[in-house]
């Protein structure tokens, strides 16, 4: 699935390829999860060009001279800038075609994505911050930990608090912090909070050095697998040795989620 570093991939990828890029015709499948447009109003993209792109949590947000496309990739959701990359081309629900001749197809074969159309730079009321972003502090970090009384697994993955870390992540930025998912937010030591403080961004930044994580879906605008799934530490390791101590990793299900971690190196 998607979390903040794939999609910080795709839009690192998009930009040099698709900045200044004039639109000439976007289609979208019957099936195109729509959320608070219709078909015809992507017609409004005709002549425009792309400026920028942006990124607010798990969100990809494209500026085109006063209109917004927003896509969120849900479970399976990815760009590809040749169709041809496309092993579910049935699953395409976003064609956009450009003067240059250029061409860029969202594929999202579960359809737990969605697409939006704005006229305004969106806001997203009830996301929390994003944690590769300036207002990423250590002081609202503790703020927010000290508000909560859940557990830190629940905590990471809660995208009203921090935005765009899922299940990989929260079990890698765990285990890099030593805290165990089954610490309370409310209790963990000034040390602890400086621990995880400094988890979140290593993590999820080398995750984007690295193309993001592929285990099933996730695929790069080029078509290609990410990297980082070689350097994880405890997500999908379960019964191999920790790389720390040597015991092995255990897997438990938390808020109907697997979990992975090392119950010798995360207290
Ligand atoms: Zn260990």
């Amino acid at each position: 699935m998607p979390e903040l570093p794939e999609v910080e991939t795709i839009r690192r990828q998009l930009l040099p390829l698709y900045r200044g890029e004039i639109f000439r015709e976007i289609r979208l499948s019957a099936l195109a999860a729509l959320q608070n447009c219709r078909a015809e109003d992507f017609q409004r993209l005709a002549g425009k060009r792309i400026d920028d792109f942006h990124r607010r949590g798990k969100f990809l947000i494209f500026e085109c001279q006063g209109i917004y496309p927003v896509f969120h990739l849900g479970m399976s959701g990815i760009f590809l800038k040749s169709k041809a990359e496309s092993l579910y081309p049935q699953h395409i629900h976003a064609e956009m075609r450009f003067k240059s001749g250029k061409e860029l197809f969202f594929q999202d074969m579960r359809r737990f994505g969605n697409i939006r159309l704005y006229s305004e730079f969106p806001q997203f009321p009830g996301l929390g911050i994003d944690p590769l972003g300036a207002e990423f502090t250590a002081g609202r970090l503790n703020a927010l930990l000290a508000a909560k009384k859940m557990n830190l697994k629940q905590f990471l993955m809660d995208q009203r608090y921090i935005a765009g870390i899922g299940n990989i992540y929260a079990s890698e930025i765990l285990f890099r912090a030593r805290l165990s998912p089954r610490r309370k937010t409310h209790e963990l030591k000034s040390r602890e909070r400086a621990a995880l403080f400094q988890a979140i961004p290593a993590i999820l930044a080398s995750a984007v050095e690295n193309f993001g994580t592929t285990y099933s879906a996730y695929r790069t605008v080029t078509g290609e697998s990410g990297e980082n799934q070689h350097f994880l530490q405890v997500y999908q390791r379960e019964g191999e040795p920790c790389h720390r101590c040597g015991r092995a990793i255990i897997k438990t299900v938390m808020g109907s989620r697997s979990t992975f971690y090392c119950e010798k190196c995360q207290r």
